[in-house]
């Protein structure tokens, strides 16, 4: 199964990624873990990648689908979770490789907000929380290590306005352009993690 997960930042698709990705024992890959990997490769396109990340630039469309296309390579199959992100990396996409399935999550801006301003994460450890779906046990203090939890500088409320604003300039078309090749579905991402899974997954049943 070559699988796409389209969403805005807070749609949970990352953890419905996370959860096919153990199920069926299939790659995830993100562009977050791409880029991680090529900065340690420390190859010419790793110091390349490392030089934009340094300068809080975004790695242009063309550096993320050369690593991309090394990373899948001919993996039958995949799941990608956050890329393509833009138009032109969806068209590059498309020269690569086949797409079984795009799932766009669709939930209102107000649930999304409110569920990134409820996330906590934890400085030391990195481990996650959310404030209704999984609380820590002592206010903002992390259950694993004990250190302090913050707020991450992407979910205050101001970023978030920010990132809903790219989203929906630089990925909300690639709905169109998957939609036109017929194998876009929608999928509710209203609920818990759970609830969410069980939909995906009749939706992707045919698939897997
Ligand atoms: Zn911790």
């Amino acid at each position: 199964m070559k699988l796409v997960l389209l969403g805005p930042p807070g749609s949970g698709k990352g953890t419905q990624a996370e959860k096919l990705s153990k199920e069926f024992n299939i790659l995830k890959i993100s562009t977050g873990d791409i880029l991680r990997d090529a900065v340690h490769s420390n190859t010419e396109l790793g110091r390349r990648v490392k030089e934009y990340l340094l300068k809080g630039r975004l790695v242009p469309d063309e550096i993320i689908l050369d690593l991309m296309s090394q990373k899948l390579g001919n993996l039958k199959g995949f799941i990608l979770d956050g890329f393509p992100r833009t138009l032109p990396q969806a068209i590059g996409l498309e020269k690569r490789t086949d797409i079984d399935f795009v799932v766009a999550f669709v939930l209102p801006n107000t649930t999304v907000i409110s569920r990134l301003s409820k996330r906590r994460v934890c400085i030391k450890c990195g481990a996650v929380y959310s404030l209704d779906a999984n609380p820590p046990l002592r206010k903002n203090i992390c259950d694993r290590c004990g250190s302090k939890l913050r707020i991450r500088d992407d979910d205050k409320k101001s970023t978030i306005r920010k990132r809903f604003l790219v989203y929906k300039r630089e990925t909300k078309p690639l709905e169109d352009f998957y939609k036109k090749k017929k194998i876009l579905r929608y999928l509710d991402g209203n609920g818990s993690a759970d609830e969410v899974y069980r939909r995906l997954k009749k939706l992707i049943s045919n698939k897997v």
